[in-house]
This record gives structure tokens, sequence and C-alpha cells, in this order.
């Protein structure tokens, strides 16, 4: 497909755009282009693919994502590569898990090669925009919402893709000190038969109460049960989880539809098991947690996401009480396989997989 390239009229001015990305926390610093492309079933399917400056979005007051939210995103970063310019990690486990999350939202697939130019071509075009400092990145959001005019209850027929950026520091302000998690009792994520699988905005719409709870108990992050029995550990609001045991075994919830399939979970799994540690994928209950936690069986719990990359969870607190993982510090396996992602995301560590793509 062919971009249009529209010039900024008013781009930031270098020393606006350097005071900017010296600490920019996560979430505010924009910068100044987007891509956008547009779908419509009548005509021509996926057409007007345009790279230029970032503004707002026109919408028709009757647009469906406003009404019956049809929407889904990714998360993904550009990164400083030792050898100079920027690189992609596991790019293409985005597009694919994108098109995953359309096909469970009724929404058109987008072409993955199509997908991965917008981001390339958003990242090149801006890639000024990276901070200069440790654990800093460009983070990529690319999504897609319906925006026909239309008020019955089925799927669009015209929708908008665009990716914008983010230029990031460490998401967690702490840096990377280990959390403490609240166990929602009273919310769930996500059930049986749902959306949990699918990146969409309404299951982070569903965690935003249970979050607050979670900060009102003094907490940085929820972590939610299954939807059934309440009792087996799925994820956080939006990081999944690991648990490193004593015997050499590591446990992480298995993906049966209620559970984001993440790209970092994936990484860790042939990462813990290069390290000789036999990693299962099977149910773990909130029982068996605290009771490992405070037999010394379990030595550490991984929280792991595109965002904050590998965080340790250092307590866990629920109306029952609290209780610590190891001393409630950083673990050494924490440690140890952030220092080796992040040294893989940025050309450090050999890479062995073909998971770096340089930009
Ligand atoms: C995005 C996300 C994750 C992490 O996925 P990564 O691909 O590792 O960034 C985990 N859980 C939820 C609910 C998410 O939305």
């Amino acid at each position: 497909m062919k971009f249009t390239t529209i010039p900024h009229p008013q781009p930031t001015h270098d020393h606006a755009r350097e005071a900017a990305i010296q600490d920019p926390g996560f979430g505010t610093v924009f910068t100044d282009h987007m891509v956008t492309i547009d779908y419509d079933e009548a005509k021509r399917g996926w057409h007007t693919a345009t790279l230029g400056p970032r503004e707002p979005i026109a919408l028709d007051p009757a647009a469906s994502v406003l009404h019956y939210a049809q929407e889904i995103f990714e998360g993904m970063k550009a990164y400083n590569h030792e050898d100079g310019g920027l690189c992609l990690f596991r790019p293409e486990e985005n597009a694919r898990r994108f098109n995953a999350s359309a096909r469970r939202m009724a929404m058109p697939e987008i072409p993955e090669d199509l997908f991965l130019e917008a981001v390339t071509r958003l990242v090149e075009k801006d890639a000024a925009w990276m901070p200069p400092i440790e654990g800093g990145s460009l983070y990529i959001r690319p999504f897609m919402f319906a925006s026909e005019a239309f008020l019955g209850v089925r799927p669009a027929r015209q929708y908008k893709f665009v990716v914008i950026l983010v230029s990031s520091g460490n998401y967690f302000k702490k840096g990377v000190n280990p959390v403490k998690i609240w166990v929602s009792q009273d919310y769930v994520r996500a059930a049986p038969g749902g959306t949990g699988a699918a990146k969409t905005g309404g299951n982070y719409a569903a965690s935003l109460v249970p979050q607050a709870e979670a900060i009102r108990h003094g907490c940085d992050q929820v972590v939610f049960l299954d939807a059934v029995e309440k009792k087996w550990v799925e994820e956080l609001g939006g990081m999944n989880l690991f648990f490193i045991r004593r015997d050499g075994s590591v446990i992480t919830p298995p993906l049966t539809g209620t559970i984001l399939p993440g790209i970092t979970r994936d990484t860790l799994i042939a990462m813990l098991r290069e390290e000789g540690l036999e990693v299962r994928e099977e149910p773990y209950s909130i029982t068996q947690w605290r009771e490992e936690a405070e037999s010394g069986e379990l030595l550490e719990v991984l929280a792991c996401g595109t965002a904050a990359v590998v965080t340790p969870v250092g307590t866990v607190a629920s109306p029952a009480g609290e209780f610590t993982i190891g001393t409630g510090g950083t673990g050494q396996m924490a440690a140890k396989m952030r220092e080796r992602l992040v040294g893989l995301q940025h050309g450090r560590v050999e890479d062995r997989h073909g998971w770096v793509t340089r930009v």
C-alpha cells in the first residue's frame, strides 16, 4: 500500500523536545506524528495510509466505538540498539496478536506486513523522541476502532487503524523495586468465553475499579482470580505471572482464553528453560501461593509485560491479610531475567532466536 506523507506544519522545536524527553515518565510525552489507515468494507478494504502530524481525530457522535466499544490495541516498544539505531523486539508477534484480537471483536484483520510497515515508518520518522536515558524507549501504541456512524448492534463496516508513539521512561515510578499486589475478591477481569485473551479496551475499563481498590489498600497492582471458582491465579491488570519454586520448577497460568497471551510471557518461558528450569503452564491457586510463600518453597514471583519488563512481586495483600515472597525484595532470578531481557532488547546480549528487528 502507498503511504501518503503529510508534512508537519509546526514540528516541536529541538530544545522543547530535548527538555520533554529528559524525564518523560510514562504516557504523556507524545511525538509529533501518527499513522492512520482507513477500512471500508463496501469499498476497498484497507485504504488511504497516511503518515502525518499527530492531531485529533474527528468522529461522528454515532461512531460504534463510542457505544459498543469495538476497539483493540497493542503495546510494543522501540529500543536503542547497542550498535546505534533503533530496534523492535518480536514485532511480528504483536501483529499476529492484533489480528487475533480483531477476530474476537468481529473486526477486520490488517495484513501483518502493513501493520509492521506502519509501525516502522512512524518509529523512523520520530526517532529523535527516544529519551537519552537508561530504561528509556519509544512506546508504540497501534490501535483500531469502529468508526462507522450506526447505532444498530452489529459489527461496524468502517474502521480506523492508528499508530501513535509515547516517549517513555520506567513504567513504575519506583524503578525495579518489588511491587505489592492486591487480590481482588469482588471483581474478575475475564470469564470463560469472554474477551480476556483479546487486547481490547473493555478489559481495562473493567479493571479500573479493582485497581483503585488496590491503590486504596496501599498496593501497586491488582491480581485477578478466575471467574468461576475464584481460586486460580490468572494475571495482573496488564502483566502475566511466574512462580519460581525451590525444586527448580516454574509455574505460569495456562492460556485457556481468560489470560492475555503476553509476548514477554512467551519470551520468559524460553529464557527460563534455557536457564535449566522446568517451566510448566498449569493452574496455580491462591491457597498454594500463600502456603508455598510461607513454607519457603516459593522463591520468587515475577510479573512481566512490555511496559514494566520483569518486575518482582514482593507482597500479596487481601482482606484475609498479607504474605511476603522470600524476603520481599528483588530475587536473583528476577534480576537475572530482567537484565538478560533488557540486554537482548538493546542488542547487548546475543540474539539466538532472531527476536530483534533493526528499524
Ligand atoms: C498486554 C498485556 C500483557 C502483557 O503482554 P506483553 O505482550 O508481554 O506486553 C499482559 N496482560 C494483559 C491483560 C495485557 O493487556
